[in-house]
């Protein structure tokens, strides 16, 4: 059992979940294949967010279940593998391996007892101790690494599963996360994003107590580093300070992701979210106040339990108000063990659909203009790969936006990696694209 095929679903905090997965399987001599077909060892890190997104690992299960047969050995990992533990045993028989977040310290003890022929192993515990220190990480990108700063959530939004799947907050000492982005940035890599279910939480537990705007900046600070981001936000714990922060260091980029959710005051409430719209409001004027400009995404679910069309023209009438440069948006979609499932007034799937569309388009139209006003200006990019079909490469604004372009030297250049200077000379709703300006800074 030597070769692995690891597929993730969700969110940057799985897909790095799924790097210290892979880093631990390499370590014990592993190697990664491209298919499941190739490997003897098949692993789904999951997502379960979204019923679909769960029916989609069931799925994946079932197409491949006659390798079970072969010798194949499955495993799945992640928030559906907390959430349903061994029921999956039951539901899928054929896999041997079901472990949560939390317990992916211990994957080397689990995949002894998998190598040895143990055919129901189980990692389902919130053993706070374990779940940072996992040491071996393997980058899936050359140049941007990520650093999990805290885990879990404390709050208890109506619709999410997060506390139920992550287990309750808890954050790594200020000292282990600087000493990771001091070694990341001597490997090489020039920008760091700092991870969490709700970083705006972190709170050093060791003496020194510091809070996440102080971390942030500690970060920015370490000498290599061009960019960090973080990521996600929870408005309620969203700090001036923060904003403050961006504004004095341009190595910390000008985005901000500040998931609303909604912009009706009673459907906040009912989603449990514990902020109002006039308090999100306010930092959004922080944001917009701050001493350069800083990009604002977010995250909107339409069609929540008691949604009426009211509800739903004031988040639309809020998107026109911030003027997004993206946005997430999703129809509600009920999640065991949540206590939206309780709520009154679930909205017919069409009227989900229905308002969904509106918001998109709406949306749309937003980013178009957005970005049409990017048109002309001369933007960093960091590069990120080249596309042979367009023959263009691809970069990422420190933004946090897409910007295609086309550099004199085509592929025949090696730039990934590279800080360019690009001009911008055409916008899309979803990326812009340009030329390189001919610059390279780095
Ligand atoms: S803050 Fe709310 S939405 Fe975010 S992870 Fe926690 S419970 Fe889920």
């Amino acid at each position: 059992m030597k070769t692995f095929y690891l597929e993730t679903f969700g969110c940057q905090m799985n897909a790095h979940d799924s790097e210290k997965v892979a880093g631990t399987l390499l370590a014990r001599g592993y190697s990664q294949v491209e298919t499941p077909e190739e490997a003897d060892l098949i692993l789904y890190n999951t997502c379960s967010i979204r019923d679909k997104a769960e029916q989609k690992v069931f799925s994946r299960l079932q197409q491949f279940k006659s390798g079970a047969g072969k010798g194949k050995v499955f495993a799945v990992l992640g928030c559906v593998a907390q959430q349903e533990g061994e029921k999956i045993f039951e539901k899928a028989p054929h896999v041997s391996l079901v472990a949560g977040s939390a317990s992916y310290g211990k994957l080397p003890e689990m995949l002894v007892q998998l190598e040895a022929g143990n055919r129901h192993v189980t990692g389902l515990s919130f053993d706070a101790d374990e779940t940072f220190e996992t040491p071996i990480t393997r980058g899936d990108k050359p140049h941007r690494a990520y650093i999990t700063i805290i885990e879990g959530c404390d709050k208890s939004c109506a619709y999410c599963v997060v506390p139920f799947t992550r287990g309750p907050e808890r954050s790594r000492t200020a000292a282990s996360v600087m000493a990771e982005a001091r070694r990341l940035a001597e490997f090489g890599y020039t920008e760091i994003q700092l991870l969490g279910q709700n970083v705006n939480s972190y709170r050093d537990p060791s003496p020194e107590g510091w809070d996440f705007a102080t971390l942030l900046e500690r970060v920015a600070e370490i000498p290599g580093l061009r960019r960090t981001r973080f990521t996600t936000s929870h408005p309620r714990d969203f700090v001036k300070e923060i904003v403050d922060a961006i504004g004095r260091n341009p190595v910390l980029c000008d985005h901000i992701h500040l998931p609303v959710q909604s912009g009706s005051d009673r459907v906040l409430e009912r989603m449990q979210r514990l902020y109002t719209r006039d308090e999100y409001r306010r930092r959004i004027e922080w944001i917009k106040n701050a001493r350069r400009p800083i990009s604002i995404t977010t995250d909107v679910i339409v069609g929540f339990p008691g949604e009426t069309e009211a509800d739903f023209e004031e988040t639309l009438a809020l998107l026109d108000e911030v003027e997004y440069d993206s946005i997430f948006s999703f129809k509600y979609s009920p999640r065991p063990t949540t206590s939206a499932l309780g709520l009154d007034g679930h909205i017919p799937e069409e009227e989900k659909a229905r308002r969904l569309s509106i918001l998109q388009e709406k949306q749309r139209a937003i980013q178009m203009r957005r970005n049409n006003e990017l048109a002309g200006t001369t933007l960093e990019v960091q590069v990120e790969g080249y596309n042979q079909a367009t023959g263009q490469w691809i970069g990422r604004t420190s933004q946090n936006r897409i910007l295609n372009f086309t550099h004199p030297e085509g592929c025949r250049a090696s730039l990934d990696g590279q800080y360019l200077q690009v001009l911008v000379t055409r916008a899309g709703p979803n990326s812009l694209a340009g030329e390189s300006a001919g610059e390279n800074l780095f």
